[in-house]
């Protein structure tokens, strides 16, 4: 008899059953279809013994202080801040653009006063910002949407800037000074070990008990609990009632080269060249030492596990027909990026499950 059933062992199946485990000392089953902990951040070391990231590069940031706290009693940090360059016109500037992506690109020696009034005059000025275009035309224009943006966007989404909702392109600030990092948040880092060892001491409780290799579905009627939480996609709870919810999913194409450092920093986009969108080299997000490197290149794709809910409109009123069925229940809670079908990161989904403990789960 468990007091919860936690189905999916990804960020937020993994906090609350350490919650719930130790807070309230509670019995918890946690059912996974994978054959491992973790979701979409899970990593391991590959044969040749570098720590690589099986579902694509995961940096964690976040400005929320509880958050970070609550994951600092699991795991020592390693203090890394992401790097990302975008291959342009044949050389590699930073991304987001700022004072030296414009200064690079086009050959010009502006100031951060400069660039603003430069930005000022080639902008779009637009009344509304109805989509992840006007987003970007708003604040740098046509031509700089089109070398950064409007082929990444077709690679990543098979759509363009214009068919997405604002918020897509809205991840990815405009600045005029010099900042290179791609994330500007208070608190960032990798866990010193690896997010798997991370979630490996969050479930270290006699009162957690995991099943893996089995889809909740295929158990869930012979065993006795009270509650379910629920962290799987939500149009597959309700056996798609309503009509599969789209995703986008990847490819990931590993490679491990004899040499020490394939390219300068952590992440090298290419939004116009090769099919792939970006290329990440491990070494440069865990600091490991070794004298092999491994690389993966993504590759997205229609087909495959669920990664991206696709920011669309007719998505977004497609899920609330689930969100509608999903109220109806008692005792059953839908959390996370694939049973809100939102596009959150993983700090936000740690947020989300902390204020669910917090709140509701007694
Ligand atoms: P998940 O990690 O998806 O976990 C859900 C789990 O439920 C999975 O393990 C799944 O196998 C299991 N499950 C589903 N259905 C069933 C079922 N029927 N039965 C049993 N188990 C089931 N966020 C950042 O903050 N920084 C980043 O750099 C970053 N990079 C990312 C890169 C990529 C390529 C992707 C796809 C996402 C990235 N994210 C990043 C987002 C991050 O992955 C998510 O925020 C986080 O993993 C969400 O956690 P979750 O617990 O909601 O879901
Ligand atoms: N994007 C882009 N060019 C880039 C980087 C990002 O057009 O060089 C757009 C693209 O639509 C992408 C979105 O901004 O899906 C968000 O980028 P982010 O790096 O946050 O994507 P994620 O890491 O979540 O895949």
């Amino acid at each position: 008899m468990y007091n919860y059933v936690i189905v999916g062992a990804g960020f937020v199946g993994c906090v609350l059953a350490e919650r719930i485990a130790n807070v309230l000392n509670k019995k918890v089953l946690i059912i996974e279809k994978r054959n491992h902990i973790g979701g979409n951040a899970y990593d391991y070391f590959n044969e040749d013994g570098i720590l690589v990231h099986k579902y694509g590069p995961h940096i964690f940031h976040t400005n929320n202080k509880e958050v970070w706290d609550y994951l600092s009693k699991f795991t020592e940090w390693y203090h890394y801040q992401h790097r990302v360059l975008a291959y342009v016109d044949g050389q590699t500037v930073p991304m987001p653009i700022n004072l030296d992506t414009i200064n690079m690109l086009y050959n010009t020696n502006f100031t951060p006063v400069e660039l603003k009034d430069f930005f000022e005059k080639i902008r779009d000025k637009k009344e509304e910002i109805l989509n992840s275009e006007d987003m970007v035309i708003s604040k740098v224009g046509k031509e700089l949407y089109e070398k950064f943006f409007k082929g990444y966007t077709k690679k990543q989404w098979d759509l363009y800037p214009s068919q997405l909702e604002p918020e897509v392109t809205a991840r990815i600030p405009i600045r005029t000074n010099r900042d290179g990092r791609y994330f500007t948040d208070k608190y960032q880092g990798m866990p010193k070990y690896g997010y798997t060892k991370m979630f490996e001491r969050m479930l270290n409780s006699s009162n957690i008990h995991i099943m893996l290799n089995v889809d909740y579905k295929d158990v869930i009627s012979n065993i006795e609990y009270e509650k379910l939480i629920y962290t799987g996609p939500i149009d597959y709870y309700f056996d798609y009632k309503y009509g599969k919810l789209p995703y986008r999913s990847l490819k990931f194409e590993f490679e491990t080269l004899d040499c020490e450092k394939y390219q300068e920093v952590g992440t090298v986009n290419y939004p116009n060249d090769y099919d792939f969108t970006r290329i990440t080299e491990f070494k440069h997000l865990t600091g490991q030492k070794h004298f092999k490197t491994t690389i993966v290149r993504e590759y997205s794709t229609s087909e495959g596990e669920p990664y991206y809910p696709i920011p669309q409109k007719k998505n977004i009123e497609q899920y609330k027909l689930y969100e509608e069925e999903a109220k109806k229940l008692d005792n059953v809670y839908f959390v996370g990026r694939l049973a809100n079908y939102k596009y959150f990161n993983m700090d936000k989904v740690v947020e989300e499950a902390l204020n669910l403990f917090n709140e509701s789960i007694k």
